[in-house]
């Protein structure tokens, strides 16, 4: 099996989403060519929504970085981070950043035209510490930017009280006073009602649509997962909105003709944690046993959803909750997902990525492994990679747990290879 190797798609809506990307970012550069502020932030939380309503163009250097990985920038971008004295161990997402922003960040010919520079960077709002140390350096970095540093507190998604949402809404308040002051734009209240509507029918959506993966076989499994795409970029947008109702609608009648993935879906599998941005084609090595990725954590993450009769509300809890249960909850909350998932989903193994470059989701994978065992009897096994270097990913190492977890899987089910 090779070390990076894309995925094999079987939806149409794989092809939609292509353009959907090249649009995303080729919006960007027509708007620095414009003169229409680019803000950088990190992606899940209330601002891509205010950007989105005060017509300000929003970037994500964090989703950059599986796009770097997909093209394979990746390595060379980690080369140069390594060479300021990055730490191999650091994130993936903060080494490919670092390396792409002070390494070939302005050379032609980079895939989508690369990035457009900021005028704007909105730093800390939520998330873990390697997410707002991206920001943190992107500020060093870029000094002509103007720099907006929110002050949140991190609580745990199960903790979130009335007085943080106070807090939370001044904080969203006093970003969009600081835009009108910055950029000379007046945020219409109307709008952003708007635009949090459309955000929460996204979510909607992106709900249905993981909820026909419980039929048996799956109409979408974790190869598709690129469409995520449209939920990190494009939340509070119509684009959003009429692509996952394509999807949602080629995913409703493929769950009801009982079309699946693969011809005789034998094995349904868990994935816990980020995916292998440069191995995506791993999700489809299972297909040989009769093995689908049916569900993952990640996948649970981009989704909150709204209310849009009370925007500034909604936003603020998105903000405090950034990825929710993903890495801002209590282990104890994120097993109860897995476990309920696996569940849900009629999860016969589960895949445990542990994530070297991604510590927060990989804590507690010891708790859930065991909780699976005894509570559900759903065997699993922990794949050791990253979810942006494959230089921590060892492609043998992989076959070999691989094959024998699937063989196990197919005997425990009295089922031949
Ligand atoms: S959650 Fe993990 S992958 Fe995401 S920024 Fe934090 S450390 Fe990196």
């Amino acid at each position: 099996m090779e070390k990076t190797r894309k995925s094999r798609k079987r939806l149409r809506s794989a092809q939609e989403l292509n353009r959907v990307v090249a649009e995303f970012y080729l919006e960007g550069h027509a708007a620095k060519a414009e003169g229409r502020p680019v803000g950088w932030m990190p992606p899940m939380n209330g601002v891509i929504e205010v950007f989105y309503a005060m017509d300000l163009q929003p970037v994500f250097p964090e989703n950059w970085s599986p796009v770097c990985a997909a093209f394979g920038l990746a390595p060379r971008h980690f080369e140069v981070s390594a060479g300021l004295g990055y730490s191999r161990d650091l994130c993936g997402y903060l080494r490919n950043i670092f390396g792409y922003i002070h390494g070939p960040m302005n050379e032609p010919d980079m895939p989508l035209g690369g990035l457009p520079e900021p005028d704007l960077i909105i730093s800390a709002f939520g998330g873990c510490i390697p997410a707002m140390k991206i920001l943190h350096g992107l500020e060093r970095r870029f000094t002509r930017a103007k720099v907006f540093t929110a002050e949140l507190p991190q609580v745990g998604f199960e903790d979130i009280q009335d007085h943080h949402i106070e807090y939370a809404v001044s904080e969203m308040q006093r970003l969009i006073d600081w835009l009108t002051e910055t950029t000379g734009r007046k945020m219409d209240y109307d709008r952003l009602k708007d635009v949090v509507r459309l955000s929460d029918r996204a979510c909607e959506l992106w709900d249905e649509i993981m909820t026909y993966r419980r039929f048996v076989p799956t109409p979408i499994s974790a190869a598709e997962l690129g469409v995520m795409f449209v939920m990190v970029t494009r939340q509070g947008t119509q684009v959003a909105v009429d692509f996952l109702t394509g999807l949602r609608d080629e995913v409703r009648q493929r769950a009801e003709e009982g079309i699946g993935m693969i011809e005789e879906e034998k094995i349904r599998l868990f994935w816990d944690n980020i995916p292998l941005w440069y191995n995506m084609g791993l999700f489809n090595y299972f297909e040989k046993y009769g093995g689908v990725v049916v569900a993952e954590t990640y996948s649970a993450a981009w989704s909150l959803r709204l209310d849009p009769d009370r925007p500034l509300e909604s936003l603020a809890r998105k903000s405090l909750v950034s990825y929710p249960l993903v890495s801002c909850t209590s282990i104890r909350k994120r097993k109860d997902m897995v476990l309920q998932a696996c569940r849900d989903y009629r999860i016969d193994g589960a895949l445990l990525h542990a994530n070297k470059s991604c510590v927060p989701i990989t804590l507690g994978q010891m708790d859930i492994k065991r909780a699976l065992e005894t509570e559900l009897d759903i065997p699993s096994v922990v794949i050791d990679a990253d979810h942006m270097d494959d230089q921590n990913f060892s492609s043998a190492q992989f076959q070999t747990r691989a094959d024998a977890f699937m063989e196990m899987l197919l005997a425990k089910k009295g089922l031949a290879y």
